[in-house]
């Protein structure tokens, strides 16, 4: 054993790498954290890092301490406050909407309302229907966890779920219920659980305070202010998402289900719909073209053939070869897709904000450096061309059954 300095060429560039999945970890402990006096305190010993030859250095450009801040927040995630109910005097039951299955900023909205109904007495409910893939239900503010994922309540099935919710408001009488007034299934569920319960709902309610509620009215002309009824159908943006407490999410379980009479609607599964015309911010699948697209008709005719959405960086955008709404960014659209097909984008951090919340990122470029390929999950390094041209031989193949030959 020697008492040289050993130094690490790959955490040293990890370290400098701030889009490296292992980036935050690399970084100083604690550069600032929050002291008992709850003023924000700084060690300055803990900022800058090794550069190559071993010298510290302080990047002003405060990249390198993109990072360090990412571990400030995540460690402050930890540190929050743990809100326990025990035995809450009353409930506010959520029913968000889970958009592919995690929660929507919507959902989140309707949290942070439901936690001011709930003050420091009452207890947020949320009632979650399926399968989710959601893993931050303790930040969003939920103290007790229904998830209801019979069978039954799978896909389209308003019915199913408003006896289920019936049974939740026979087994809680919550003080109020909360529903997203959205396309997406609260709009609908909410209306029929007010039909079902025979109470009036408040609907588009924008702002909830001292027992009155505002909400949109003629068209969103007009307010329309009122007492707040049981039920609650709240638009986006009715108040903040919580963000300073941690909670329980104590799973509960739906006592009696009176479910009677066959449902009156017949679900026949989803519907295959044209790809082109679906909303970005709501796609699942995205195909985006950049600067390095050079055949945008083959681009075109790759999203056909996966059935994918179509997605554009800025320069391809400003270019004229895509519209303007399939901007994926910062100053585009915010997308949350399940997997994010970037073919010939550098991503540039305008870009890479707009899809920081895909699942998977999937990169083909001929850089195998660029930050999109430090982003992705998977990256394929060539020519866009070839590749698209290889990826939809391989999608044909695979339709008519004979993948082995086409590999
Ligand atoms: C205020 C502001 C806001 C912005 N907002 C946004 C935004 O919302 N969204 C956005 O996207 N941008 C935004 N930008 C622009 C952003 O900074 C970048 O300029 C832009 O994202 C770059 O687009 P690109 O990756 O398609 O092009 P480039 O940066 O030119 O990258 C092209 C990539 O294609 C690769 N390539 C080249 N040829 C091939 C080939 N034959 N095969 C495979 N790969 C190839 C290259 O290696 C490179 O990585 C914004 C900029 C500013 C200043």
């Amino acid at each position: 054993m020697t008492d040289s300095l050993r130094r690490d060429p790959r955490s040293e560039w990890i370290a400098r790498n701030r889009l490296h999945p292992l980036h935050a970890s690399m970084q100083p402990l604690e550069a600032s954290w929050v002291g008992l006096s709850g003023l924000i305190r700084k060690n300055p010993h803990a900022l800058g890092f090794a550069g190559p030859n071993g010298l510290k250095r302080i990047d002003r450009s405060g990249a390198q301490q993109g990072g360090s801040r990412q571990r400030a927040r995540v460690d402050a995630a930890v540190q929050l406050p743990l809100h326990i109910i025990e035995q809450p005097a009353f409930h506010i039951v959520v029913v968000p909407d889970m958009i592919g299955g995690r929660l929507s900023s919507h959902d989140k909205d309707l949290f942070g309302l439901a936690n001011t109904l709930a003050g420091s007495e009452g207890a947020v409910v949320a009632v979650v229907f399926g399968e989710h893939k959601e893993s931050a239900f303790d930040t969003a503010g939920i103290d007790r966890l229904l998830h209801i994922s019979s069978e039954a309540v799978a896909g389209y099935s308003p019915e199913q779920r408003v006896m289920m919710l019936r049974a939740v408001d026979a087994q809680l009488a919550p003080r109020h219920w909360l529903i997203p007034d959205s396309r997406t299934g609260g709009g609908e569920l909410g209306r029929r659980l007010a039909a079902k319960l025979g109470e009036r709902p408040a609907t588009r309610v924008w702002q909830m305070a001292d027992g009155q509620c505002v909400g949109r009215a003629g068209g969103g002309q007009q307010d329309l202010v009122r007492r707040a009824p049981r039920l609650i159908l709240a638009a986006a943006e009715c108040a903040d998402p919580v963000g300073d407490t941690r909670h329980e999410v104590r799973a509960i379980e739906l006592e009696d289900v009176l479910v009677h009479g066959a449902a009156r609607l017949d679900n026949r599964g989803a519907v295959a719909v044209d790809p082109a015309l679906t909303p970005m911010a709501e796609a699942e699948f995205i195909l985006s073209g950049g600067n390095g697209v050079r055949d945008w008709d083959l681009f075109h005719q790759a999203a056909r053939e996966l059935g994918a959405t179509e997605g554009a960086s800025r320069v391809a955008v400003d270019d004229g070869f895509m519209p303007r709404d399939r901007q994926v960014g910062a100053t585009g659209t915010w997308v949350t897709a399940r997997v994010y097909l970037a073919v010939g984008i550098s991503g540039a951090v305008q870009h890479l904000q707009g899809i920081a919340t895909c699942d998977k990122v999937v990169a083909i470029n001929q850089d195998a450096g660029c930050d999109m390929v430090k982003r992705a999950d998977l990256a394929v390094i060539g020519d866009s061309t070839a590749i698209l041209q290889a990826l939809i031989d391989r999608v044909d193949a695979l339709r008519q059954g004979g993948i082995r030959d086409a590999a």
